[in-house]
């Protein structure tokens, strides 16, 4: 076990004191958990292999998934990529700091390890101002992926965090809840078209009309299929998953919701019948139908606010595990702007376990 200190700051106006502690603990090769405006991260200097290395052991995240890297201004990213294209940097100029990442040809300076051995690098500029000094003060870019046991739903406070990682780090910077509460969107601008490689807080649509030219969808980004290693290492297998076994209902259009309800209460009283200790991942507009089953039934917001289903996605997935319920039946959602994370999302924490209402 290890002593690992848990420090509360105001997200907006963080102490320069605690900056410096948590500056010097990343320097001295430690790891530090800090909040962005996705997910809170779990960070380490870039430029320290074994401090990299111990990123991949506490999260238990297989070697070949490779880690984003933290920048917290432009300058930087001539020192962590190379031949870096116009797109680039129209989108770091209107779009960072923010939750978009951009995949491009890495530099001789960041350690093969950050990026599992690959010749191209992660990259992004997050919108928090607790990142952002912190990645000042070390003066370095630092590489972090989500501060969650690897698999489990990103952390979208610092409880999540302690939850998973407390006693194996050594600072966890506690700025209250993130913002989005889904993680950045990941693009690949070394390839024509720009390829989706993980839908995120930003949507494609957004992207899109920044770049002013349209970004392919391959149908892992979807979470339809899994991701071949070479086009995007890590995103294999169940993954921002809860502990509990899951089905996902989907359906090819949302404006009529009956099928879905009738397919999600159908399976709800199966799974009653069998003594499973069930519950509904659901919306606004559904919730009153399933209230009546006498199973825990959690609606992650209204389906016309897709930023608050995105938002309560991760956590509620975390409530559910606390509630210690055994099977969860997720509605799906339109694939559209946000929706698309979220379907992302959903089918990858239902292990493409997925049954369609439509027949
Ligand atoms: P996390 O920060 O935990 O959400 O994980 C970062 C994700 O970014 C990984 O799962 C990778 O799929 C993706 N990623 C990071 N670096 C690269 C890279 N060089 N090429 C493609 N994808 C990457
Ligand atoms: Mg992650």
């Amino acid at each position: 076990m290890f002593e690992t200190r848990v420090i509360k700051v105001d997200p907006f106006n963080p102490s320069n004191e605690v900056i410096a502690e948590a500056a010097e603990v990343l320097r001295r090769g430690g790891l530090v958990a800090f909040p962005t405006e996705t997910v809170y991260g779990l960070g380490a200097l870039a430029y320290l292999r074994e401090s990299v290395l111990r990123i991949f052991r506490v999260k238990k995240r297989p070697l070949d998934n490779p880690l984003i890297v933290h920048i917290s201004r432009l300058s930087a990213l001539s020192l962590v990529t190379r031949d870096v294209p116009e797109e680039a940097l129209i989108i770091a100029e209107k779009l960072w700091p923010g939750p978009v990442t951009l995949v491009l040809w890495k530099s001789d300076s960041i350690p093969s390890e950050v990026t599992a051995g690959l010749p191209k690098v992660a990259v992004r500029m997050p919108a928090h101002r607790v990142a952002l000094m912190l990645i000042d003060s070390v003066d370095a870019p630092v590489a972090a992926p989500s501060a969650n046991l690897s698999g489990r739903p990103s952390p979208t406070s610092a409880d999540h965090v302690i939850k998973d990682l407390y006693g194996s780090i050594e600072l966890i910077i506690d700025a209250g809840e993130t913002l989005h509460g889904v993680e950045s969107t990941i693009i690949d601008l070394t390839v024509k078209p720009p390829l989706l490689l993980r839908p995120g807080a930003l949507s494609v649509e957004e992207l899109e009309r920044v770049l002013g030219v349209e970004i392919a969808i391959p149908p892992f980004a979807r979470g339809l299929v899994e991701a071949s290693k070479a086009l995007a290492p890590g995103m294999k297998h169940r993954h921002y998953a809860p502990r509990a076994d899951m089905v996902l209902v989907e359906s090819r259009s949302y404006d009529d919701l009956t099928k879905i309800v009738s397919v999600v209460r159908d399976i709800a009283l199966k799974s009653l019948h069998k003594g499973v200790s069930v519950s509904i991942l659901c919306s606004d507009e559904t919730y009153n139908y399933y209230t009546d089953l006498g199973v825990v039934v959690k609606s992650l917001g209204s389906r016309s606010n897709l930023f608050q289903i995105a938002k309560n996605l991760f956590k509620t997935m975390r409530e559910l595990d606390e509630a210690g319920v055994s099977f969860i039946i997720a509605e799906g959602f339109e694939e559209r702007g946000l929706g698309l994370t979220i379907m992302n999302r959903l089918r990858k924490a239902s292990g493409y376990n997925i049954i369609t209402a439509d027949q």
